[in-house]
């Protein structure tokens, strides 16, 4: 029976394929593909944890005290049993072989059939199994994560794309770390959908740069739809199509084959420069995550990387931090790929939804981070940890000496903050003289991401050569809405007068000093702000690679002229966005005001 979950659209497109189901188990495990010549590796690794395990289940049952109850003697019993039986031990190597995922993956695989499977069962007695068949899953796979850091490292970083069938896959969670996504970068999946997460979570950011169609905050999707259902991800409606007719798949596939079109029409623009009709020149530069992003950006035409996330240089590395020159070496391949177009590397902004570490499960009973967005994130981070941070500076400044790289510091709010930055920015270049290492003139520009940079603005146009606008956290900070929190997705409102407000009075502080304004939040890539912030006087954007060539559609058909004229207009509006489609759309407002 055909049947519709809604979501948040957040990557645009449509994907048809069959569900892969992420269980959202209570350890949180890595998941990735292993190559074809990985396969008998990780059955043996599947065989050697059940054997730990069982190992552990049989010690147990030996030093169990007299006096315990008898039924623990019996459950132990059932959970050999159970580790033994075919249905889960067997039917978790099937997924390794047919599938190629690796072992924990493929055991979350099985336990989400299986759990469904005790569900519906009639009798209570068997249907209450679950939780031993959960127990023994879990068991294995706490074994398995303490067993398996070489595994996991090389899974991460070989990016494995083993699955080698003809069906395509779309990839239903309950959540995906943004650690994880980047791990299913490079892999099969056409399209997303998570039940939890908002528009700018980083996780929507990831799928997003992917390009490929996701949705996020379907609340009940990994509920509702089962392994290997065949789904349609509309991408744009924030739809979620389980078991479609023949008809709706008709009706999809036309769509995708016209979207097909409209990129390859789109990819004509590459080469054309983003010039409006009043011949006002634009700059369109590219966020990235890894360096690997880096030859497609230059490949879209970005004029160079506005906004280098280096954090998920950081993640899926179980507990160890890449040293200088690993770091040096990956920022150098960036500013090579982009050849001799600048390169915006930010230092890292671990913390809140970017979290360095897998938890165990005693780590997330442990978890005592109150706040994470309001925490110790990004360069509070990097001030706590001043050698590290320094090692990272270095790095980046070394890169300098293989093409143009620029400095980007994310979150700052403080005077106080802005000084030890710069200290450390100082400290660094002073050791890479003292070492002979070479690095070239480098700008350094602060994040406006916070209201209170926003409303600071001599105090960081004193300080820093450039400002680049992160609309992503300004509009979580001034709207004191989580930006990954789907349940209050409704409130977060680029539109919203406030944020219209700060970004146009940060732009126009920084033109009037002189100083290199950019925009990298998501705002920079969505087509509907791009005339407004052309005519609030930005002139740089930065975005996935992917947004390029539609911005610069929409660049080429704007008058900033004529846009200018309306700005004050729809700034003093009590509903922008209204006054926006009246003015510049020219079509009146059909809806309702949502911060009203
Ligand atoms: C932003 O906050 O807008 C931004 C670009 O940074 P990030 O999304 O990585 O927090
Ligand atoms: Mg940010």
């Amino acid at each position: 029976m055909t049947l519709q979950v809604f979501g948040l659209p957040v990557s645009r497109g449509v994907a048809i394929g069959k569900a892969v189901l992420v269980a959202s188990s209570r350890v949180d495990v890595a998941h990735y593909f292993i190559n074809a010549d990985q396969v008998e590796s990780e059955i043996e690794r599947l065989r050697e944890g059940r054997d730990v395990v069982a190992r552990e289940l049989e010690t147990l049952k030996r030093e169990m005290p007299d006096d315990a109850p008898g039924e623990l003697g019996a459950l132990l019993d059932v959970h050999l049993l159970l580790l033994h039986d075919d249905a889960l031990t067997g039917a978790t190597k099937q997924w390794i072989v047919d599938r190629h995922y690796n072992a924990e993956w493929a055991l979350s695989a099985q336990l989400e059939v299986l759990a469904r499977q005790f569900d519906e069962m009639e009798d209570d007695y068997l249907r209450e199994r679950k939780a031993d068949v959960e127990q023994v899953v879990e068991r294995l796979l706490s074994v398995l994560a303490r067993g398996a850091t070489s595994a996991i490292a090389s899974g991460a970083s070989h990016g494995g794309s083993g699955w080698g069938g003809e069906e395509p896959l779309v990839l239903i969670a309950n959540d995906i770390a943004p650690a994880d996504m980047l791990q299913f970068k490079q892999s099969v999946f056409k399209g997303f959908v998570t039940d939890v997460g908002g528009k700018t979570s980083h996780t929507a950011i990831v799928a997003r740069s992917m390009d490929i169609p996701a949705i996020v905050g379907a609340r009940e999707a990994s509920r509702l739809i089962r392994q290997d259902d065949w789904v349609i991800i509309d991408g744009d409606a924030g739809v979620v199509i389980v078991d479609p007719s023949p008809m709706v798949l008709e009706e999809y596939r036309f769509r995708q084959r016209q979207s097909e079109l409209e990129r390859e029409r789109l990819a004509r623009l590459r080469h054309t420069p983003a010039v409006t009709l009043d011949g006002e020149r634009v700059e369109l530069l590219a966020n990235i995550e890894l360096p690997q992003d880096a030859p497609g950006a230059f490949a879209a035409g970005a004029a160079g990387v506005g906004l280098f996330r280096s954090e998920f240089l950081f993640m899926n590395r179980n507990g160890s931090l890449p040293g200088e020159d690993e770091q040096f070496e990956a920022y150098r391949a960036a500013v090579e790929a982009m050849q001799g177009l600048p390169v915006t590397i930010r230092t890292v902004d671990i913390g809140a939804d970017k979290s360095l570490e897998r938890m165990s499960i005693n780590e997330l009973r442990h978890e005592h981070t109150l706040n994470p967005a309001l925490g110790l994130r990004a360069i509070r981070w990097s001030l706590s940890e001043p050698s590290m941070f320094r090692m990272q500076l270095r790095a980046i400044l070394r890169a300098s000496a293989y093409g143009p790289v620029k400095l980007l510091i994310p979150m700052l709010a403080h005077r106080g903050e802005i000084r030890q930055t710069l200290e450390q920015v100082a400290r660094a270049k002073q050791q890479l003289r003292d070492a002979g290492l070479p690095f070239a003139e480098v700008e350094v520009g602060a994040m406006i991401e916070v209201p209170a940079a926003a409303l600071l603005m001599p105090l960081f146009l004193r300080h820093f050569d450039f400002v680049s606008i992160g609309t992503n956290d300004l509009i979580q900070y001034t709207l004191a809405i989580d930006r990954a929190d789907e349940n209050v997705s409704y409130l977060y409102d680029p539109w919203h007068p406030a944020i219209l407000k700060l970004v146009s009075d940060t732009i126009a502080q920084a033109r009037l000093a002189g100083k290199g304004v950019s925009v990298c939040g998501e705002m920079a890539g969505d087509s509907a702000f791009t005339p407004l912030l052309l005519a609030m006087g930005l002139r740089s954007f930065s975005m996935h690679p992917s947004q390029i060539a539609s911005i610069k559609q929409r660049i080429l058909r704007s008058d900033t002229q004529k846009l200018r004229l309306h700005v004050h207009d729809i700034l003093s509006s009590e509903d922008p966005h209204a006054r926006y489609r009246e003015l510049v759309d020219g079509e009146p407002s059909r809806t309702p005001a949502l911060a009203a």
